[in-house]
This record gives C-alpha cells, sequence and structure tokens, in this order.
C-alpha cells in the first residue's frame, strides 16, 4: 500500500476529517475552515454535493421548474392573453439544462472549499481505529491509498434508496431518484411506488411533460405524517391535475417483459397488473455506512441502521461525531447542514446542541406544501389544547393575480398561550413564505405576534398574516 498526501499541500494530521461531501459534510467543512481548523473533506464520488446537489434537491428542483413552464405555457400563458402558438418539448435541451445547474453548485462547492482553505481528498475513505488514534484512508482511484491521523472525525456517509426485493434498479426501467432524473424520453406510463416526497416530485415532472402517471402508496394517504387538512387538498389537487393515486395499495410483485415492467399490485383482496414502461421505486432511503464498519469500530446503531449521536451530534466513539441522513430522523439537507455546523462548533469547543423542532419540510410540488412543528392531530394527541387559524389563497389579492388560488395556511397555537406549535401551507410559493413562520416559531412568538405584524400589499404573506389572525377570530379578509 502506497502512502501520498491527498493533496501537496494538505496535512496528513488534520484537525478534521469529514467523510462525505454532501450538504452535512461540505457544509460542515466550510464551517472547520471558518473556525480556522485544518480540514480534509473526502468524498468519492467525481463531484462534490452529495445526494443533494448531484442526484436529489437541485436537479429535481431544476427539472421541477422547466416542466412547470411548459405546463403553464400550454395551458395557462393563453388566461393572461399571452398566446404562443404550439409549444413542444425539448427534453435533451431540459435536461442539459438541470446539467449545468448542478454543475454551477458542484463547481460553487470547489470554489469554497479553496476559500475556506479545505482540502478534498478524492477517494474512499474508512475509518478505524488504533487505540486512542483515528486513522482515515483514503483509497483514490488510481489506487494509491493515504492514510490521515485527524484529532476528530465527522461521519457524513448520507443514505441510499431503498430496493424491493423483487424488483431491483436497473436505472433502465427499474429507477431509483438517479435514473428518473434523466429518463432519455418521456414516458407512456411511470409508475410511482410509494407516495411520498419524491415520488410526488419527479411523479409530477413527468405528468407535466406528458406521462400517464400512477402512484401506488401501500397507507391510506399521500404523504403521510403530513397534516391531515393539507393531505386531502394535496390529494384532491393532484387528482385534477391527472395523476392517478392508488393509495391502501401494495405492490406484491414485479417482473421486466422485454421494455416493459409488470407490477402486481393488490388492494382489499382484489389483485391487479399494471403495465408500465418505467418504474420509480421511491419507498424511502436507509443509512449508507460505506467505509465505516459499525461492529470493528464499536459505533452504536439505532434500531434502523442510523448510527446514535446526541444532541452534540457526538457518537459512542470519542471525537466521532455523525450528522446527516446518516443518523436518520428527517433526510432534509438544511437539517444535515445544521448538524454540520453543530458538529464542528462542538469540536471547536463551542456551546451548541442541536434541536429539531423548527426545521421545515417542502414538498416542491405545484401547489407547494410545506410543514413545520406539531400537526393539529399530534398537538391534541399531545394533550394540548389548541386553536387553529386557516386562511385560503383564494381569498388573497396577489393569488388571484397571479391565478394561484389554490390551497391555504393552517396556523396552529397553543389555546392559553398563543404560542405557535406548527403551520401547514399547501399553496403558491410556499416554500419560502414558511420561513417567516419557521422564524417565528425560533423565537416562540405568539399567534398574535405574527398577525399584527405589517405584510406588505398585495402579497402571498398576508395570507400568513391573516391565518395568524384567524387564530384569534380576527381574520379580516374573508
Ligand atoms: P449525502 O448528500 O447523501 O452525501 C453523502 C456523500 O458522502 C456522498 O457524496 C457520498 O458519495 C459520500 N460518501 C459516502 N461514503 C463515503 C466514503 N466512505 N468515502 C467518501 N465519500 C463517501 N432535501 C431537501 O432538504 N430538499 C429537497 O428539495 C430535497 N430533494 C430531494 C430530492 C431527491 C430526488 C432526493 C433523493 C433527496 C432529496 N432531498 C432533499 C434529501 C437530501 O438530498 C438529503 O437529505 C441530503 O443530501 C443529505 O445530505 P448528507 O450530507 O447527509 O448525505
Amino acid at each position: 500500500m502506497s502512502a501520498s498526501p491527498p493533496s501537496e499541500n494538505a496535512s496528513t494530521s488534520p484537525d478534521v476529517v469529514i467523510i462525505g461531501g454532501g450538504p452535512g459534510g461540505y457544509v460542515a467543512a466550510i464551517r472547520a475552515g471558518q473556525l480556522g481548523l485544518a480540514t480534509t473533506c473526502v468524498e468519492m464520488d467525481a463531484t462534490l454535493g452529495g445526494t443533494c446537489v448531484n442526484v436529489g434537491c437541485i436537479p429535481s428542483k431544476a427539472l421541477l421548474e422547466s416542466s412547470e413552464h411548459y405546463e403553464f405555457a400550454k395551458l395557462h400563458a393563453a388566461e393572461h392573453g399571452v398566446m404562443l402558438g404550439d409549444v413542444s418539448l425539448d427534453l435533451t435541451r431540459m435536461m442539459a439544462r438541470k446539467d449545468t445547474v448542478v454543475g454551477q453548485n458542484t463547481k460553487g462547492i470547489e470554489f469554497l472549499f479553496k476559500k475556506n482553505k479545505v482540502t478534498w481528498a478524492r477517494g474512499r475513505g474508512t475509518l478505524r481505529r488504533e487505540g486512542e488514534q483515528l486513522l482515515v484512508d483514503v483509497a483514490a482511484s488510481d489506487g494509491t491509498t493515504t492514510t490521515l491521523r485527524p484529532r476528530a472525525v465527522i461521519i457524513a456517509t448520507g443514505s441510499v434508496p431503498i430496493e424491493l426485493p423483487f424488483l431491483k434498479f436497473d436505472e433502465e426501467r427499474v429507477l431509483s431518484n438517479v435514473g428518473a432524473l434523466k429518463i432519455p424520453k418521456v414516458p407512456k406510463h411511470l409508475l410511482v411506488i410509494g407516495g411520498g416526497v419524491i415520488g410526488l416530485e419527479l411523479g409530477s415532472v413527468w405528468r407535466r411533460l406528458g406521462a400517464k402517471v400512477t402512484v401506488v402508496e401501500m397507507l391510506p394517504t399521500i404523504l403521510a405524517g403530513n397534516d391531515a387538512d393539507v393531505v386531502r387538498e394535496a390529494e384532491r389537487v393532484f387528482k385534477k391535475q391527472g395523476l392517478e393515486l392508488r393509495t391502501g395499495t401494495r405492490v406484491t410483485g414485479a417482473r421486466r417483459k422485454m421494455d416493459r415492467v409488470l407490477v402486481d399490485i393488490e388492494k382489499n383482496g382484489a389483485s391487479e397488473t399494471i403495465d408500465a414502461d418505467y418504474v420509480l421505486v421511491s419507498v424511502g432511503r436507509r443509512p449508507a455506512l460505506t467505509g465505516i464498519d459499525a461492529t470493528a469500530l464499536g459505533l452504536t446503531l439505532g434500531t434502523r441502521g442510523e448510527i446514535a449521536v446526541d444532541d452534540r451530534m457526538r457518537t459512542n466513539i470519542p471525537n466521532v461525531y455523525a450528522i446527516g441522513d446518516c443518523v436518520g430522523g428527517a433526510l432534509l439537507a438544511h437539517k444535515a447542514e445544521e448538524e454540520g455546523v453543530v458538529a464542528v462548533e462542538a469540536i471547536a469547543g463551542m456551546d451548541v446542541h442541536m434541536h429539531y423542532n423548527t426545521i421545515p419540510a417542502v414538498v416542491y410540488t405545484w401547489p407547494e406544501i410545506a410543514a413545520l412543528g406539531l400537526t393539529e392531530q399530534q398537538a391534541r394527541d399531545a394533550g394540548r389544547e389548541v386553536r387553529v387559524g386557516k386562511f385560503p389563497f383564494s381569498a388573497n389579492g396577489r393569488a388571484r393575480t397571479a391565478g394561484e388560488t389554490t390551497g391555504f395556511i393552517k396556523v396552529i397555537a397553543d389555546a392559553r398561550t398563543d404560542e405557535l406549535l406548527g403551520a401547514h401551507l399547501i399553496g403558491p410559493h410556499v416554500s419560502e413564505l414558511v420561513s417567516e413562520l419557521v422564524l417565528g416559531m425560533e423565537f416562540r412568538a405568539s399567534a398574535e405576534d405574527v398577525g399584527i405584524t405589517v405584510h406588505a400589499h398585495p402579497t402571498l404573506s398576508e395570507t400568513t398574516k391573516e391565518a395568524a389572525l384567524g387564530v384569534l377570530g380576527r381574520a379580516l379578509h374573508i
């Protein structure tokens, strides 16, 4: 085994080694650089950014934007008096634009690494221990291996999609997110297994581009765990848009037949076979522990194979931290990023801890869906007495000007103290609108605090104000 430094200038004894360059790992690396820690980030892919930047958040949002423009041009431009004639799709160009956007982001992270003096060790990292000393072996693609001897290690190895035992990914016809982001032509019939965020976002992309899309979900509703009012509205709107939703339906078997996939489903004892040219399996993700031999290291895992951590992101091994999808919880890029910052600041001796009460979760369909804090049911199940305010976008002037009047904002507050407990939004641009409520909850605002705050007119954000006033029975425009 030959040892060579990961880059000419890099130390083989950095303060911190981060294994994984996704949103958790790369943000941790930047923060460590800011704090003056000698930092190496080990990433085995050809580009930085992990799942989110390469095959997740960014390419899916690029395609959601493009397909939304296409659908708008076809269905709604004329309502505005904009007559476009025949609108056609250039899928190759749409995909190329998506790839350009991804490239801008991955290059951006490389720039930020340089700016913050972070070394990127290109290769597959393996963590081991020699007594108290932590060692990370980095195996590069040229066959060389470098051993790093850091003071602290942050594991940020992410997650991978779960496969169905009878339907293995081939990324040709049986797709994970990776294949579903680059289908070479618009499917005739795309079957999506799993009615969660990824299935609904990517299903929406291909429906807008002209595919018939069927979503099969085992649970009684799509978007399990979301507020019941929001789920009802989402199901209504998605069905109206043409998504076929088969809830309470189990997939029992599947086989490939030439360029088709035959998938057996069952609902209430009745069986059926769906014939699709592409299948997206989006039934969840599991922690990826590449290069992390938990047994050999003595690393404690949770029941789902996730790395167990405390609120400073410390594992049970001294000086080994873990963040992001590999520690479970909400599989979200911004949650991974916050955990990364907490881990690094804890390593630097700062007084920090991670809390999860105010992490928003967004579904970037149209209308968008955003969830924050407790649902009404969760609050009631927890024995809280609650008051709820709900305001529809159909009563908002700005939404009417845009012709985007679907959905509502629902605010949940404690009945005694009026403290905000949660908010559930479905409608135009709610991915942006939710931030005001996140800030409110972070500062333990009351519904009245939001309700008496001046919001510019006409804006979609007036819907937030009105929903908050609604908690107090004081909404003005309804
Ligand atoms: P990852 O992003 O998975 O990064 C882990 C990195 O570690 C990878 O680059 C991997 O190559 C590297 N690695 C692993 N093991 C090793 C090793 N031993 N040596 C070297 N490198 C290693 N979240 C949102 O918040 N918003 C969204 O809109 C959103 N959209 C999504 C859409 C899709 C289709 C998918 C699949 C996910 C989406 N997510 C979204 C989730 C988000 O992508 C993840 O939560 C996020 O990427 C987790 O970050 P991470 O750093 O924990 O792991």
